[in-house]
């Protein structure tokens, strides 16, 4: 069977088997249940921004493509903020929040604080001059994808719970342009005498950073289209007269059989275990600083449980026997390593603008999301210290932040990830009865 993976996950150490274990036994049946909590639920999203690159992709009107925002009453009151009118009538001069536990009071917050938020009323002088260098530098350099700033015009909640991720009927044209902007223009080449395709065969004559990036984003691809096959809406009609959702195996065999993809189908599944290693890797570094949020929603109780289940499922990623190595990426103090980072970091930036020309609002949702969640991912691998986890001193220091989107993002884009692998299961084993 085409979807029976064998051995090492390219460009790691550790094979599929392991993931497989790890993420159905463990992985996958914590984070469905934090997942559906009241912090992780609501995300905070523009899905009206303009597309920047084209102008003439209108959105789709199909049905299963409609996003319901949610009504102001239903978000806890700490996850709450004032609306943009509001905020701006009372803290005109603020500069925009950025930090998770402390942006809920921020509002209690003199401006003499330079706006720096509550947090600032805790530090020292000294500190403060060294929290404004990270904040400064933090902005400028460790920013791998385009996060929308809560407070911004046009922002609303959206409860992911109710607007899946699944097949919406988005294709032709418009979906085949943006995908085909984020391989050809925005992933590595390989340089002349290559085609404009990166395939399994050219992939190894880039260095181990450029074909990481182009994994990291076939892997998304590949759990995005795993979830629309799994969820689809079959032509068959039932007796309401409307079609009905169940797993297409076919669709998935069309996908990514090696006769129908040119043999490459294989290996954007194995791409699907890279970037999971990615993020795993990236909870397992943030851990120490996910271990200390609050993840506050202003409801006692649930947020005791919250960060419970939080400490629980972390310890679980920790124990993770083979973890990805960023270390071994951007290496070397000279201007060529520097000069990659920064390449990768604006690549990557570009991909998450391109999610604003989704034509899809529900692709959109989740594309920007999970494009969010692994930009989170690169900004705690590849900023500051590479090689060790944030040590407790680092949080203390805040010398590293995450914001909520940030947070939300990057559990969910987990999540959906931790997903695919989960029903590659049971397309293997449908595979397995034919
Ligand atoms: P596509 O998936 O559009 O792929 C285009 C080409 O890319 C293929 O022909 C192939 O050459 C190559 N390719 C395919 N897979 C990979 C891979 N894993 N790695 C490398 N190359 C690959 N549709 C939904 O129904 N629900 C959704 O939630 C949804 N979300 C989307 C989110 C985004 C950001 C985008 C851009 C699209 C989304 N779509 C969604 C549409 C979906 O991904 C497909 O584009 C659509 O179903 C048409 O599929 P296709 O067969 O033309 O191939």
């Amino acid at each position: 069977c085409f979807c029976k993976l064998e051995g090492r996950i390219d460009d790691c150490t550790c094979s599929v088997d392991t993931v497989d274990f790890f993420n159905n036994n463990k992985i996958y049946p914590r984070l469905k249940s934090l997942l559906v909590r009241n912090y992780f639920r609501y995300f905070k999203v523009n899905l009206n921004r303009a597309c920047p690159f084209w102008p003439d992709d209108s959105k789709c009107a199909i049905k299963d493509c409609s996003v319901k925002a949610c009504s102001e009453e239903q978000i806890p009151p700490g996850i709450k903020r004032p609306s943009f009118g509001e905020r701006n009538k009372n803290t005109a001069n603020k500069s925009l929040n950025k930090y998770s536990k402390e942006a809920q009071e921020e509002d209690n917050c003199d401006e003499n604080h330079g706006g720096l938020g509550a947090v600032d009323k805790t530090i020292s002088e000294k500190s403060k001059e060294d929290f404004k260098q990270w904040q400064k530098h933090d902005d400028s350099q460790d920013i791998f994808c385009e996060i929308e700033d809560e407070l911004s015009q046009g922002m609303q909640y959206v409860d992911l719970l109710i607007n899946p991720e699944k097949y919406t009927g988005y294709k032709g044209p418009s979906a085949r342009r943006i995908w085909r902007s984020i391989y050809e223009e925005n992933c590595f080449k390989p340089g002349k005498g290559y085609g404009p395709y990166t395939t399994s065969k050219n992939l190894n004559a880039m260095c181990l950073e450029k074909r990481a990036f182009y994994r990291a984003i076939s892997g998304l691809h590949t759990s995005i289209n795993i979830h629309l096959c799994a969820q689809y809406l079959m032509p068959i009609r039932n007796s309401f007269g409307s079609g009905e959702w169940s797993i297409n195996l076919k669709e998935f065999q069309r996908r990514f059989d090696p006769q129908q993809t040119f043999g490459e189908g294989p290996q954007w599944l194995k791409n699907l275990y890279f970037v999971y290693l990615l993020e795993l890797r990236a909870l397992a570094k943030a851990a120490p600083y996910l271990e200390r949020e609050l993840f506050y929603t202003g409801l006692d109780e649930e947020d005791k449980e919250v960060q419970m289940a939080v400490k629980d499922f972390l310890s679980i990623v920790k124990s993770f026997p083979d973890h990805f190595q960023e270390s071994v990426m951007f290496v070397g103090k000279d201007e060529g390593a520097k000069k990659l980072k920064e390449e990768f970091r604006q690549h990557f930036r570009n991909i998450s603008r391109i999610m604003d020309c989704v034509g899809c609002d529900k692709c959109r949702l989740w594309g920007k999301l999970q494009t969010q969640g692994l930009g989170t991912a690169m900004k705690i691998l590849f900023s500051g210290d590479q090689d060790s986890d944030l040590h407790m001193s680092d949080v203390k220091k805040e010398k590293f932040q995450l914001t909520r989107i940030e947070i939300v993002s990057l559990f969910n884009a987990f999540g959906r990830l931790s997903n695919s692998v989960y029903q590659l299961e049971n397309f293997r084993k449908m595979m397995k009865e034919l």
